[in-house]
């Protein structure tokens, strides 16, 4: 039988249309390079973001036509997260922290005719413009310098679309937008999203029990909208008409905090490196800034349970999230079920967990000998799928052993999920430590080596060794003037694990590695410390 049910397109028009019919008044607030604000509200963009459609389409754009972006999170950025897409267009955000050549491997692989870049990184697509075949350049002016001559302006390109443009029809499985993965464990693979899977994955991510985030909120993403569609915020916010701050190329701790108390931000989202500055900095000077009651969303890496117990000091509240670019991002939050909200020390242990998956996303854990139990201790790889979850790299056939032939996309994430439903990550499969035919979790031992007074930051990594196969050795950067011993914190961890997880070997680092987007890059410590002799185990 069917239904009597409309079959409404799931499609960012609807989305587009919404905000301007509904939000026209509040506001989108961007920090400018030369860190002045720039404001305007969801009128003007809803206007430009339809601009740019239009002018897109008379200047020949098809269905289907990359227009890629190079640029910070920006009002412009906004307008072509939306103005590509409801023309029909893919759009394209490019990380610019990658290396030129990357960058260019990676327009160059999808096939990208646009470019809007801000002029303010001109000199980066100078990098790569001999290396790239693009149809048309467009330069955002966001430094109030005209654009360099020879170069056409974003607002000159604007100014060529016509206010009452016709939105092209189109199904809503059709692509809306692309990202690359950033490459932590390979080339960057790049993924196709659909009008209907972010329609959807925005309605996932705004629920109470995920990101919780509503009308009343003034949201800052300070996640790059050149990574995984900053967490897809720009369309979740979008969707629910809250104010949106954009905080532009400054993302240093003061001039966030300087954001969040001066435009009242009630949400923002982030990697671990980014909340430990930002803790450094009020740690320092803790009654600098005076905040709103604000929900911290941490993914991207393992969120320390130091990290999170912390931000509560200030008010702060971290919410843990899980996710990768083949999910648009968003897996599982993790929020308390009513019962276990009670004891403040299990609390914390559930806050530093992945969590629950989003409604509409199924996980399950699987080992050597099969889906494993929901027992909070046996480990498996994390399979999920879902309608925003990604069946398949654009153009890369050979990566097809991602996908099990019982359609579940293969994470390359290792976790134990508790019999709550609860999923701890307890590695990537490429950075478990293999020790004696058994498994070691380097996000464990970092997870409880950072909750040393002492140290900044740690990451744990294997060292080939003769006996045992593999063993742990942890990179350690100490907090500024201070000291402790490899000893102690041996010591330190000994009450919490069982004595053959305990690290080989500690050294001390200025910094640890990373990769563009934040995360520790494990890869290059291997490498350095691959012909490390540490101690024989007893
Ligand atoms: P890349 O694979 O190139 O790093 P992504 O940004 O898509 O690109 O990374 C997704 C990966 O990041 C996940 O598979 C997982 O390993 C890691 N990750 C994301 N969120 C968390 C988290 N909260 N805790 C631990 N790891 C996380």
């Amino acid at each position: 039988m069917q239904s009597c049910m409309m079959d409404f397109p799931l499609s960012l028009v609807h989305l587009l249309e919404r905000a301007g019919a509904l939000f026209p008044k509040e506001e989108i607030v961007t920090r400018l390079p030369d860190k002045s604000l720039h404001r305007y509200t969801y009128a003007d963009f809803y206007h430009r973001a339809r601009r740019l459609a239009s002018a897109l389409q008379k200047a020949g754009l098809q269905k289907g036509d990359r227009v890629a972006t190079l640029s910070w999170n920006t009002y412009a950025h906004l307008e072509a997260y939306f103005g590509v897409p409801v023309a029909g267009g893919v759009v394209h955000p490019l990380n610019l922290r990658l290396h030129p050549s990357d960058i260019a491997y990676i327009i160059h692989h999808a096939q990208d005719k646009i470019l809007i870049v801000d002029d303010v990184l001109l000199k980066l697509y100078e990098a790569v413009r001999e290396q790239v075949r693009l149809e048309r350049v467009i330069v955002v002016p966001l430094s109030g310098q005209p654009v360099p001559a020879g170069l056409e302006s974003y607002e000159d390109f604007l100014a060529s679309g016509d206010d009452d443009f016709a939105y092209p029809a189109f199904d809503e499985r059709e692509a809306a937008a692309m990202c690359y993965t950033s490459g932590t464990t390979g080339r960057p693979k790049g993924v196709v999203y659909s009008h209907r899977s972010i329609v959807l994955h925005s309605l996932g991510s705004a629920l109470p029990d995920a990101l919780n985030l509503g009308m009343q909120d003034v949201l800052l993403p300070v996640v790059p909208m050149f990574h995984v569609l900053a967490w897809g915020l720009p369309y979740t916010g979008v969707m629910t008409g809250c104010k949106l701050v954009l905080p532009g190329p400054h993302l240093d701790a003061e001039s966030l905090l300087e954001l969040y108390a001066s435009e009242r931000v009630t949400k923002t989202a982030g990697v671990p490196t980014i909340w430990l500055g930002v803790l450094q900095a009020l740690q320092k000077e803790p009654t600098r800034w005076k905040l709103q009651p604000m929900e911290m969303v941490v993914g991207g890496s393992a969120a320390p349970e130091a990290m999170i117990r912390a931000f509560d000091q200030f008010g702060l509240k971290v919410l843990h999230a899980w996710g990768m670019t083949e999910m648009s991002p968003l897996g599982t939050t993790s929020r308390l079920k009513r019962h276990l909200r009670s004891d403040p020390e299990e609390a914390y242990r559930y806050r530093a967990m992945q969590g629950l998956p989003t409604p509409l996303v199924e996980i399950r854990a699987v080992g050597e000998a099969g889906v494993v139990p929901w027992d909070g201790r046996s480990l498996g790889e994390l399979q999920v799928r879902g309608p925003w979850v990604a069946a398949g790299y654009y153009n890369l056939e050979e990566e097809s052993d991602k996908w099990t032939p019982d359609g579940w996309f293969r994470t390359g994430d290792v976790v134990a999920i508790d019999p709550e439903g609860y999923i701890r990550i307890a590695d990537r499969t490429k950075d478990l430590i293999k020790s004696g035919g058994e498994w070691i979790s380097s996000i464990d031992l970092e997870n409880a080596l950072m909750a040393h007074p002492a140290v900044k930051e740690a990451a744990v990594i294997a060292i080939p060794d003769p006996k045992w196969d593999e063993r742990p050795l942890a990179a350690v950067v100490l907090k500024e003037g201070a000291q402790v011993t490899p000893e102690e914190l041996q010591a330190f961890l000994e009450p919490r694990f069982a004595k053959w997880w305990l690290p080989d070997a500690y050294v001390f680092l200025e910094e640890i590695p990373r990769t563009s987007t934040g995360k520790f890059l494990k890869s290059q410590l291997r490498e350095r410390f691959k012909d490390y002799k540490a101690k024989a185990q007893p």
